[in-house]
């Protein structure tokens, strides 16, 4: 193993969180002294520099040579990088949440060396899921990439796909169903496809120019070594598929609180001090802060690097739809506070919105989340299945509320619904909504379920504001 990898640098390893965090702070203030440019790709020097200090290594499993397990380390990293601008925390998701904690969860232990070297000594690898000829929504039943056991040790690679963060790096996770006498499994496995099988054509983007992106294409013979079952049963196959995206978008808020706290300091730093109207803007940022913190304190506290969390799947979806669409909310205000300077390019505020602005669609478009977050309340949990409870689809959204444990469990005592919003829920039972409704319930009960754990009365108001402006959308669409 070379010495020079991080995970192999005990010091690194035995550092106690705080003066982990510190270096990693610090790392970040020496690397980025002379500013750094986020409207071209990011230097590879100093990013490589970056994850040698151990941007990284939370996100190894401590049976990997990592440090200690502990989900607050990768919140944090994910949260410091933020400072840094979208780009540079959006490549420490990409390589943290999306490549190796699925490469050290399903690799076997030489996909795992290759990819390790390749993150830590070069520039790293990305996630191949979404198709330019499917929706990116509809990934498990649309998916067309597959692979072929030629029988000869060998598999058959043809994949397109579209977007994929860390384009051109060393490898890409690629997500393909098995092809069996002609016809597509329903199962999703993932292959390790080194740069040399990959063809693609860069897509220019209007935003996140520190990242790079293209259409990957794979139509190649190689190893069958490359493929990395997800399980060898489908239906097991496909939810450890479906907890790739449960666990990062529970970690995702690491991301979009760092970018929150960026927004906030440029706002004091930038915006006018002296006109009652900005004043009142720049609360609502900061109304957006306080429930991006409730957000990024539930994932500290309720994940586990080392824990499963298919049974948080509604949870990770109102995490991912609420700390983006806020995050999003609060750069396009600074944008606009800054006035014409929000427009130049290259301004250090400028161009937050715009990067920012694909979180709401990677990952899950939001709206579609939404409306299976409003499925996932509706329908029985994991514990209630294995306690035999079934749903009375009649009751109503007030009474699953307050029956369901994800919303009484986490709640703080002194948040109690005001009536206009418990008659609401009372008026809707759970077979009530059809698709269109579905998106603005949704809506309403992701916002719920941080109001009942909101600490400042300032940001359970806005929730309720929020709520009420949700009910009217459902009440007119
Ligand atoms: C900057 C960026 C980075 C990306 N990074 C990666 C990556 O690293 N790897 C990768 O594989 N992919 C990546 N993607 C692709 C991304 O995951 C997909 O674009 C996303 O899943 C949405 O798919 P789509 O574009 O096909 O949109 P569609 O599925 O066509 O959806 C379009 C819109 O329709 C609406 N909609 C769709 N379904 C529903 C529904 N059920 N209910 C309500 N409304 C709905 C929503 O408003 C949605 O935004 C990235 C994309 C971008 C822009």
């Amino acid at each position: 193993m070379n010495n020079a990898l991080p995970f192999s640098n005990t010091e690194l390893l035995n550092m106690d969180t705080p003066t982990f965090l510190q270096h990693i702070e610090s790392t970040f203030q020496r690397v980025f002294a002379d500013g750094v440019n986020l409207m071209e790709y990011l230097p590879e020097n100093k990013w490589l520099e970056l994850k040698q200090a151990g941007l990284l290594l939370p996100f190894l499993l401590e049976q990997h040579g990592g440090r200690k397990n502990n989900q607050f380390e990768i919140q944090e990293v994910l949260r410091i990088a933020g400072h840094y601008g979208v780009p540079v925390t959006l490549r420490t998701g990409i390589e943290g949440a999306l490549v190796l904690q699925p490469l050290l969860e399903f690799g076997n232990e030489t996909q795992i060396q290759q990819g390790l070297q390749s993150v830590f000594n070069g520039e790293g690898g990305g996630l191949a899921i979404t198709e330019p000829k499917t929706s990116g929504s509809a990934i498990a039943r649309e998916m067309q990439s597959y692979y072929e056991d030629l029988g000869d040790g060998t598999v058959y690679v043809e994949a397109e796909k579209y977007w994929q963060g860390n384009s051109q790096s060393e490898f890409l996770l690629v997500a393909a169903k098995e092809r069996k006498n002609g016809r597509l499994s329903k199962m999703i496995n993932l292959l390790f496809v080194p740069k040399q099988y990959i063809q693609f054509d860069v897509l220019k983007s209007e935003g996140l120019r520190a990242v790079r992106y293209a259409i990957n294409r794979v139509a190649a013979k190689m190893p069958a070594n490359a493929v990395m079952r997800l399980s060898e049963n489908d239906a097991l196959g496909l939810r450890a598929f479906q907890n790739i995206f449960i666990r990062s978008r529970l970690q995702l808020v690491g991301m979009s609180h760092g970018i929150m706290e960026y927004i906030v300091e440029n706002t004091r730093k930038f915006a006018k001090k002296d006109i009652k109207f900005v004043e009142f803007e720049c609360k609502e940022i900061e109304k957006r802060y306080a429930v991006s913190q409730v957000l990024y304190d539930y994932t500290c506290k309720h994940v586990a690097p080392d824990a499963p969390v298919s049974h948080q799947l509604m949870e990770a979806n109102i995490i991912k739809t609420l700390s983006t669409e806020y995050t999003y909310d609060a750069a396009q205000i600074l944008q606009k506070l800054l006035g014409a300077k929000g427009f130049e390019s290259g301004h250090v505020a400028s161009n937050i919105a715009i990067d920012f602005r694909p979180f709401t669609i990677f990952e899950g478009p939001n709206d579609m989340l939404y409306a299976e977050i409003y499925d996932q309340f509706t329908r029985v949990t994991a514990e209630e299945k294995e306690q035999g409870v079934k749903l009375d689809k009649n009751q109503t959204l007030l009474q699953r509320i307050k029956s369901d444990k994800r919303f009484t469990l986490t709640a703080l005592k002194e948040r109690v619904l005001p009536q206009d919003i418990s008659e609401f829920l009372s008026r809707y039972t759970l077979s009530d909504a059809d698709a269109l409704k579905k998106v603005f319930l949704g809506k309403v009960v992701a916002k719920l379920f941080v109001f009942g754990q909101t600490a400042t009365d300032d940001a359970a108001a806005f929730l309720l504001k929020n709520i009420r402006q949700d009910i009217l959308d459902c009440e007119y669409c």
